[in-house]
């Protein structure tokens, strides 16, 4: 028999589809196997050589090859850069005008390449410059809530392949991030408790749906997870905010992302995905309901009418299996 399991997280069911489950190793196989890609591609705007192809850049890492990270205003940028932020309210209508940051963060030099196949000490350079960008987001009055993530491939909604993340800090709060802080502080008051280093300590003790885990932080497979393969990796010392994390955490955070993702990528044949950034804004800094956390969704599936009438997934996987496979492919 089925069975529906709640993702105390989202506040979503999910219906486990154990009948129709498949094997863990059954969704890599029609992904990219085979496919050779190259280190520099004359006509990608990302490559190096190519800098004037994108608007002048506003953050860089230098490296061998000139720069090892660099960010720039995405071109076709979903937000303004210039204007105020005002809103109108007319009738049953609200409007704000479309101000905002849109950065792209180009990771490396090398088009071939993707999180997993970098070095540790290269991963590590992404996420500190995704500390520089957050708060430099953050520090715009007309920001309300910025939001860092990647598409890795098509079914992850990215037209380029060069590796890069993004940056979107947007002019207000959106009422997914202002219902999971009000749930949690909920929580909180109800329990006590953090509700994420509750749920930490449940699966550390659990183990069954664990991935990587390192001094730091762990990986693991969510309990409801709403789609094959979807994970979390959490600080295991309470922070709100991605702002708070310190050196030898970032390092830390830096090699289980990169172990995670090599698990996808070596299990899988290289799935597309998308990862989060979960963050409290930084003026919830310190707060002790909230914890923040990245969330891996591989692509495996696709979202049909029933998730988009209900709100309510299937997971054609079993967390538990998934878990088991990854922690068997060996990385380094
Ligand atoms: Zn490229
Ligand atoms: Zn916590």
């Amino acid at each position: 028999m089925p069975e529906l399991r709640h993702n105390i997280l989202t506040n979503q069911w999910v219906i486990i589809a154990t009948e129709r489950a498949k094997r863990p190793e059954e969704f890599g196989k029609k992904n990219k196997e085979g496919k050779v890609i190259p280190s520099f591609v004359q006509t990608c705007p990302f490559c190096p050589g190519n800098e004037k192809l994108t608007p002048p850049e506003t953050f860089v890492v230098p490296g061998p090859k000139g720069w090892q990270v660099r960010v720039t205003p995405n071109k076709f940028a979903a937000l303004s850069y210039q204007g105020e932020r005002k809103r109108f309210i007319q009738g049953i209508r609200r409007t704000i005008t479309g101000v905002g940051i849109h950065e792209v963060m180009i990771e490396t030099p090398d088009h071939s390449k993707t999180t997993a196949l970098l070095a540790d000490s290269e991963v590590t350079t992404v996420l500190k410059t995704y500390l520089d960008r957050f708060a430099f987001a953050s520090a715009d009055s007309r920001v309300a809530q910025v939001v860092i993530f990647k598409n890795h491939g098509e079914a992850a909604g990215t037209s380029l392949e060069h590796p890069h993340s993004q940056l979107i800090g947007t002019p207000v709060i959106t009422s997914q991030l202002r219902e999971r802080l009000i749930g949690s502080l909920r929580h909180y008051d109800e329990y006590g408790e953090c509700i994420f280093c509750r749920l930490l300590e449940v699966e550390l003790k659990e183990e069954a749906r664990l991935v990587c885990q390192t001094p730091h932080f762990v990986s693991l497979v969510q309990y409801a997870a709403l789609t094959p393969f979807s994970m979390l990796i959490m600080p295991r010392r309470h922070m709100a905010c991605y702002s708070e994390i310190n050196d030898a955490e970032l390092a830390d955070l830096a090699h289980n992302l990169r172990v995670t993702l090599a698990k996808l990528y070596h299990g899988l044949n290289n799935p597309d995905f998308n990862y989060v950034v979960r963050t409290a804004p930084i003026e919830n800094r310190g707060v002790k309901y909230y914890h923040w956390y990245i969330s891996i969704i591989p692509r495996l599936t696709r979202t049909a009418g029933f998730e988009l009438g209900s709100g309510m997934f299937i997971n054609v996987s079993l967390p538990e299996e998934d878990a088991k496979f990854l922690r068997g492919i060996k990385v380094d």
